[in-house]
């Protein structure tokens, strides 16, 4: 027997129904907020990542599925969406803006672990071309009003500001002062990252205590960049959606600007407990090679998270049951069965010849359906015995009547 890798996950059901669920919201929210369908390879140049997430990441460091494929390119498994997007938009020419919506696997090596998987799936929404707070806005409520959506309790976001490129040489290097000042409190990965990745020993949970009284970007910010974040809170505050201000919030990739954040549930608690987060990333386009600043911000969200946060689905899979109750009613229901589907009720039968209504009311059971229709010889006269499996509640009617019967 050959099992999966480890850190991957079959997803079956009953557990695949509520990724269902989130999918369709996914599709349903992006389309709403006019957000287009992107499908991009899975698969990129190593470059791409080394070059647009940063070289001294965790991801890039650590992470990445690379290998070298048969033409002796080295490639690598997307860890994340964002830069093939942009890649994408490049490549199509980055004229004007472009609202993008996609989903699909993500891979990094990491310890396996409960929300923190080497294959791991995430949706996500782009704005490209755009350099308005307003953006940052509609992109945090498009991240939260999924997981509303999708019924995840205890929604909480946290946004912060890291400012531009320019504001954060002066501020990299007050904070590599003050770490350098405290290197015997931090730990060996903090210690590592005060020359090439400062930033990033903010949000390190092991190096917490240590950092509670670092200088942070916040009171760094230049006036652009404090102005654009004035912008996407007062825009969250028009909107009645709560936020906190997490001045050590600066997310672990190397191409974000000004506005980050991230979203949590009381429905997940875990080391890592983020289901979803993002930010602006400007400086995104020229480090992968475009001649000129495109702004940009989007927002990724982890569904092996959300789903863990998510209440379990509506009990009841199937709305009806087609049973048959002789065999020459069988291409009669089969025929039913087909327009009851076509007119968008969820409908199953037994494939399996002669089998008892019995053996039918089991398959019914099994199969999660709400009622059971039964085609036998009042079929003759234009109706069905129905019966809701709950209740046991039976009925004989109209055929014509068995949708308005099921959603009474
Ligand atoms: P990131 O941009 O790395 O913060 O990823 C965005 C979201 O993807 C996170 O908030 C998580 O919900 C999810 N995510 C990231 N890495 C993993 C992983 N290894 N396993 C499961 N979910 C992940």
């Amino acid at each position: 027997m050959i099992s999966r890798l480890k850190g991957t996950d079959d997803i079956l059901p009953p557990g695949s129904a509520k990724w269902r669920t989130l999918l369709r919201a996914f599709e349903d929210l992006s389309e709403r907020f006019g957000y287009e369908f992107a499908l991009l390879p899975v698969i990129e140049a190593t470059e791409l990542f080394s070059r647009g997430v940063g070289e001294a990441t965790e991801i890039v460091e650590k992470q990445m599925f690379t290998f070298e494929d048969r033409g002796g390119r080295s490639v690598t498994l997307r860890p994340e969406l964002t830069a093939g997007m942009v890649r994408a938009f490049l490549d199509a020419g980055a004229q004007g803006t472009l609202k993008l919506a996609a989903a699909g696997p993500m891979f990094r090596y990491e310890q396996p672990q409960k929300g923190r998987r080497r294959q791991f799936y995430q949706v996500d929404f782009e704005y490209l071309g755009e350099e308005s707070p307003d953006a940052d806005v509609e992109i945090i409520e498009l991240a939260y009003r999924l997981l509303e959506e999708v019924g995840v309790p205890g929604i909480r976001l946290a946004i912060n500001s890291i400012g531009d490129a320019a504001d954060r040489v002066e501020y990299r290097r007050i904070l590599q002062e003050f770490l350098r000042a405290r290197e015997g409190e931090l730990s060996p990965d903090a210690r590592r990252r005060i020359d090439d990745n400062p930033l990033r020993v903010l949000d390190s949970k092991t190096d917490a205590e240590a950092v509670v009284d670092a200088p942070v970007p916040l009171d760094h910010l230049g006036g652009e960049a404090r102005a654009h974040f004035d912008g996407v809170r007062a825009g969250l505050d028009a909107l009645g959606i709560a936020y906190e201000v997490v001045p050590r919030l600066v997310r672990g990739l190397d191409y974000y600007n000004r506005t980050v954040f991230e979203l949590f549930s009381s429905g997940f608690e875990a080391a890592q407990s983020a289901l979803g987060g993002g930010g602006r990333y400007d400086p995104l386009a020229e480090a992968i090679g475009s001649s000129r600043e495109i702004p940009a911000v989007g927002a990724a969200m982890g569904c092996d998270r959300i789903v863990e946060a998510m209440p379990a689905p509506r009990a009841d899979r199937l709305d009806v049951f087609v049973a048959v109750a002789s065999p020459e009613r069988r291409n009669d229901a089969r025929r039913w069965v087909s327009t009851l589907r076509s007119e968008g009720l969820r409908v199953d039968w037994d494939v399996t010849p002669d089998r008892s209504i019995r053996g039918q009311f089991k398959s019914a059971d099994r199969a999660g359906a709400a009622a059971v229709a039964v085609v036998g010889d009042e079929w003759g006269e234009g109706q069905v015995t129905l019966r809701r499996l709950a209740t046991g509640e039976e009925e004989r009617i109209a055929i014509e009547e068995v949708g308005s019967w099921l959603s009474r």
